[in-house]
């Protein structure tokens, strides 16, 4: 199957090619370079979000009346991989991603004029406060209370494996404010400012030895009323919105394919005084080619939910597949990345991933970072959804099992 592009979606291409290449310093494609999370270096992740605001493209799937491009989804494909094409830092977009469409779905005009703008700008960065330490893939079985006291909740417990929670301004909660019948029953969607007294957030480091995840405790946390989304104990609906929108967003083939590019190059690679290369092993050629054929399914299930969502159709259960395999694919070629910068994997050296301190070339970032990106992709079948969640999802609704 071959695709070529229409001479309009060239010529948006050429646009999008162009406000990259004179948008992008040196220092932002180096911070693309040195990514082994979720998203670039803050520091430059923020940079690079600023910049797409002030041009108006930082909200390209959203519609012209709240701030986004009102690009059509082909469009907005096109711009996502060109971004990736082009070295752009991955973004910490969760409000952009997730929170705004909520906001659009379920929010007043009070709330979507209220947080709307700020994320648009930037000023505001969101995380998302759902998983609990007996409430992740099982949420509903999340317990941080939120007791009513006229006209705000005050909530009590914690939530775990916030991501981005200690360089966020905001965190969207799902908190219990009744016990109901089905577990489902009694969950309410509220909005908080990080800045709220009795909010407190303590660093996990991960296996890489990123700080990207964090606990956050709630004591006595006060939250006005207004800043709830939806009903009182309707937040399960709200949620599952949103959870709908993360897997059908959390998966970012553009980069994924860009992963794949590095590994490539990373096993072209002649080392000094010698003329061969991985890539001369016919096994590993075959390795290669392999995760290139599915990340090829990858990205042809991601076109097909494009597709659904621009005709205004749920995606449904495609969803899970899309995210089961986009995980697996990311988790193959990290896996063959590491293997591949074999015992120079080895030295823990992460003062090299700051792109403000580190020279290093695009090639050598590829070696710097084989090893954290495959450590920090082992949790890619985790987040979001675990595999065997998504797996039993295409169970029933798929197979009908
Ligand atoms: C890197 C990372 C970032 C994260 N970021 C966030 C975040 O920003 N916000 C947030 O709210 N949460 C976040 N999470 C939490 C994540 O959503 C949960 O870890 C995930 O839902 C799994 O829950 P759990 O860790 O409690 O594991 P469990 O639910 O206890 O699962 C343990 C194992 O049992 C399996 N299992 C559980 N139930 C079933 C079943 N019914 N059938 C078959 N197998 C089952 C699971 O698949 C898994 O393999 C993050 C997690 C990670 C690792």
């Amino acid at each position: 199957m071959y695709f070529s592009l229409s001479p309009e979606a060239a010529c948006f291409r050429a646009e999008a090619r162009r406000f990259l290449d004179a948008s992008l310093d040196e220092e932002l494609r180096r911070a693309a370079d040195l990514t082994v999370g979720i998203h670039a270096q803050i520091d430059a992740s923020q940079r690079w979000y600023r910049k797409l605001a002030e041009k108006g493209w930082i909200a390209p799937s959203w519609p012209v009346e709240y701030g986004g491009t009102g690009w059509s989804p082909l469009q907005c494909h096109i711009f996502n991989l060109e971004c990736f094409q082009a070295r752009a830092p991955l973004l910490c977009q969760l409000g952009i991603r997730h929170l705004g469409p909520v906001l659009m779905a379920h929010g007043t005009p009070e709330q979507r004029a209220r947080f709307i703008p700020p994320i648009l700008s930037g000023e505001h960065i969101w995380c998302q406060g759902y998983s609990e330490p007996s409430a992740g893939s099982d949420l509903a079985a999340l317990s941080l209370r939120a007791e009513r006291v006229n006209d705000e909740y005050r909530l009590n417990g914690t939530k775990l494996w916030t991501t981005g929670a200690h360089c966020s301004t905001h965190i969207c909660c799902l908190v219990r404010t009744a016990q109901g019948e089905r577990k489902q029953d009694g969950i309410t969607y509220l909005l908080i400012d990080m800045s709220s007294p009795g909010l407190t957030v303590e660093p996990i480091i991960s296996i890489s030895g990123d700080h990207e995840l964090n606990q956050v405790f709630f004591e006595d946390v006060r939250v006005p009323v207004t800043n709830r989304v939806g009903a009182e104990n309707d937040g399960w609906r709200v949620a599952k919105d949103q959870m709908q929108f993360a897997r059908s967003n959390n998966v970012n083939t553009g980069w994924v394919r860009q992963m794949l590019l590095r590994l490539g190059r990373l096993c072209h690679r002649r080392p000094e005084g010698r003329n061969t290369c991985l890539a001369d092993d016919p096994a590993i050629r075959q390795r290669l080619s392999e995760a290139d054929i599915r990340l090829q399914g990858v990205e042809m299930l991601e076109l097909r939910v494009l597709s659904d969502l621009s005709v205004n159709r749920s995606p449904g259960a495609l969803t899970s597949m899309l995210k089961t395999r986009a995980s697996e694919v990311k988790q193959q070629i990290t896996e063959l990345a590491m293997q591949a910068a074999a015992y120079h994997a080895l030295p823990f050296q992460p003062q090299l991933l700051d792109p403000t301190h580190c020279s290093a070339s695009a090639s050598d970032a590829d070696i710097v970072t084989a090893m954290p990106a495959y450590l920090n992709e082992r949790a890619a079948t985790i987040y979001s959804g675990a595999s065997e969640i998504q797996r039993d999802v295409l169970a029933k609704r798929v197979l009908a099992l």
